[in-house]
């Protein structure tokens, strides 16, 4: 028996229990698995742990490996008193002092047996060249130099148990733990691995403790414990354990310079798994299931996609009022009849239409900020010369609306305040006018039709080009409104569309705007609480009518993106919350190999927002593309702000977190025990 012992042998102690008592409430009544057992086992030694079904040897397993703590009594691991530690020192002692072999083999799938042996080192924080150095080493060791790279689809069953002893080696333990380590082999390989446990263990000094219910396995250990109900009921020491057969060959030298490499210090500060590492771990998830991916980042992408094509189509309309309003000008003042901006359906409410000639002449008489008004009649019709003929908008005006807006002709003489006097049928076109009628000769001088009207081109106007709300400047007849009256339509009492006024100078854009609409109220007065029957609006109004309406769109474009992203978030962590379950397993055997529970977190959470930072760059992509397409189509400069490309990125990372950590979290808190005997 081993419980005494004299004080020099107590250097070799590599794990001693005392009196542990494990208890289980079972319903009402309490079951101790444990039933106060103590067992020293001494560096070097072979321990074979037997017993029938139940009595107690898994519960004895978990606590000699730190998986479990006793209910009472104490366990020292190397001098250490692991039954007082806690769940992240156990895990610390677990990667330090002990190595697992499990049954059935519990090696990661899809990853080659070199990654393998090197994943209890990643979470000791082994940097890259030493973990491949050691686990190349631990290979030669177990024989299987050849079979670095292949993954346990590729190996044989013996071979998989030798990477998982390999594996169990690679942080040079105290302690190498297996539990039925040969229940999953055929008869022949049984004898492969026990010879190499046999052989590590004799010639190179590896303390063993293993569990098995077959006595032809237990007879190959140089002492056999039995355990029965709870407690110890025999302790043998074996003089002649059983050799068992033929191991592969591994020559001394390998074999010593691989214990020489392994028996290097580990580093003392646990360090965990480094960023790239968990980013290996997360790509490699993913790749694993790419389907499964793609259609979880789908929420994710469309949402971002809609985001940033809508932005993209914001910013390009407003690129677009912006250079309309700035070729405008700043000074510019609109006053029309009605509601103004919204008049069409006030209009329609029954205000009449009440701004005439006389008022435009108010204006200008009485608002001394004010340097040009123009009054504007408006109509489409069709414009014939020779046998061409398009349709365009013909404004009925003044000389001023050239002042107004800025235009001068390009060819011939504008037509002035006479022309206005006598309705002189004249009129000035723009240059796509003049494109359409007069391609290949000199507009000034000849005739063309109006409507109904015949009459005589006086000038082209210069090019504005293409501009605001998809309209083309240039697509104009402008005539004196006089002759509009005449020829074209007319409206009751000297009644005009609008009224167009620039003020002096943009710094009194808005004391002229009051100033007009003061003067307007006199002329037209309304009853009290009544709406004034004009609207006088400057180009700024105009602006912030058309980013209000900008805005509104946004905020439902916003609302929708945010549906999307919040479905794509919820599968993302629905999908997170089925890989859980499915790899509780490969969970148990990381906790059982070293992952602290921080570890599990963040290898699970950086798969999350992975999975959703793949879809938010994907959605921004289609969205640039989208953009891009919508942009040539519509001739609108559309750009993705960088703010929104920036953040619709950010977000998608979020969403990760956000719906990544709970199941995470699940995953973290595995209980180490529960998961590994999940299947
Ligand atoms: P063995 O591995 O030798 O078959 P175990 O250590 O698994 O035995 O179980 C010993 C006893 O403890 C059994 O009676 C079992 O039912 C009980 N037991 C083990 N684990 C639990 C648990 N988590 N909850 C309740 N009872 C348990
Ligand atoms: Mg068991």
């Amino acid at each position: 028996m081993g419980a005494a012992h004299t004080p020099d042998e107590a250097d070799d102690l590599v794990l001693s229990l005392r009196d542990v008592r494990k208890v289980y409430a079972s319903g009402e009544a309490e079951v101790a698995a444990l039933d106060g057992v103590s067992l020293d086992v001494r560096r070097g030694e072979f321990v074979a742990i037997v017993g029938t079904s139940g009595s107690g040897k898994s519960t004895l397993m978990n606590m000699i490996g730190c998986l479990d703590r006793p209910t009472s009594g104490t366990y020292h691991l190397v001098g250490h008193d692991v039954s007082a530690f806690d769940d992240t020192q156990r895990a610390e002692a677990r990667s330090r002092y002990v190595g697992f072999i499990f049954q059935g083999f519990n090696l990661l799938a899809r990853t080659s047996a070199v990654e393998n042996v090197e994943t209890p080192l990643l979470y000791l924080g082994v940097g890259h060249e030493e973990r491949r150095a050691r686990a190349l080493r631990a290979l030669d060791l177990v024989g299987l130099s050849g079979r670095v790279n292949n993954t346990p689809s590729q190996l044989s069953g013996g071979q998989q148990q030798r990477v998982a002893i390999a594996r169990a080696l690679v942080t040079n333990p105290a302690l190498l733990l297996a539990d039925e380590p040969t229940g999953n082999l055929d008869s022949r390989t049984t004898e492969e691995v026990l010879a190499l446990l046999q052989w590590l263990n004799r010639e190179r000094g590896v303390t063993l403790v293993m569990v098995t219910h077959e006595p032809d396995v237990a007879a190959c250990a140089s002492r056999v414990v039995t355990v029965r109900d709870g407690r110890i009921v025999s302790d043998v020491r074996n003089a002649s354990p059983r050799r068992a057969g033929q191991r592969s060959e591994v020559d001394d030298a390998t074999a010593e310079d691989a214990l020489a490499t392994l028996s290097a210090p580990l580093p003392e500060a646990r360090a965990g798994m480094g960023w790239t590492m968990a980013l290996t771990l997360a790509a490699r998830s993913l790749l694993r299931s790419k389907l499964r991916a793609a259609l979880t980042a789908l929420g994710i992408l469309i949402g971002i996609a809609a985001v940033v094509t809508m932005s993209a189509v914001g910013e390009g309309a407003k690129a677009r009022v912006r250079t309309q309003m700035s070729a405008l000008g700043a000074n510019l003042l609109v006053v029309m009849p009605g509601g103004g901006m919204a008049g069409g359906a006030r209009g329609a409410a029954g205000s009449v239409t009440s701004l005439t000639d006389d008022d435009a002449e108010a204006i200008a008489r009485e608002v001394p900020t004010v340097s040009h008004v123009a009054p504007v009649l408006a109509a489409n019709a069709q414009v014939v010369a020779g046998d061409q003929n398009a349709s365009t908008r013909v404004t009925g005006t003044t000389p001023r609306y050239f002042a107004v807006r800025a235009w001068a002709a390009s060819r011939g003489t504008l037509w002035d305040d006479d022309a206005v006097r006598a309705a002189q049928p004249v009129c000035a076109i723009g240059e796509t006018v003049r494109k359409a009628l007069f391609e290949n000769v000199d507009a000034v001088g000849r005739e063309m039709r109006v409507g109904r009207m015949t009459c005589t081109v006086v000038a082209t106007l210069a090019p504005k080009g293409q501009s605001g709300f998809g309209q083309d400047n240039d697509d104009a007849v402008l005539m004196p409104i006089s002759a509009f009256r005449a020829g074209i339509t007319r409206l009751p009492n000297g009644q005009v569309n609008m009224v167009m006024v620039t003020a002096r100078s943009a710094d009194v854009v808005h004391r002229a705007q009051f100033g007009v609409t003061e003067l307007l109220r006199q002329r037209h007065p309304v009853r009290a609480g009544e709406e004034d029957a004009f609207r006088v609006n400057n180009l700024s109004d105009i602006m912030s009518t058309f980013n209000e309406q900008m805005s509104l769109l946004s905020m439902v474009l916003l609302l929708v993106a945010s549906i999307s992203l919040l479905v794509g978030g919820i599968g993302v962590m629905n999908i997170m919350l089925v890989s859980v379950t499915e790899r509780t397993r490969e969970i148990g055997v990381r906790l059982a190999i070293g992952a602290q529970a921080d570890d599990i977190l963040t290898q699970f959470l950086f798969e999350a927002v992975m999975l959703a930072a793949v879809g938010g760059v994907v959605g921004l992509s289609l969205g640039y593309g989208a953009a891009a397409i919508l942009g040539h189509v519509t001739k609108l400069a559309m750009t993705v702000p960088p703010t929104i490309a920036f953040f619709s990125v950010l977000v998608s990372c979020g969403l990760g977190v956000v719906f990544g950590y709970v199941p995470a979290r699940r995953a973290a808190h595995l209980d180490p025990i529960d998961a590994l005997r999940r299947e």
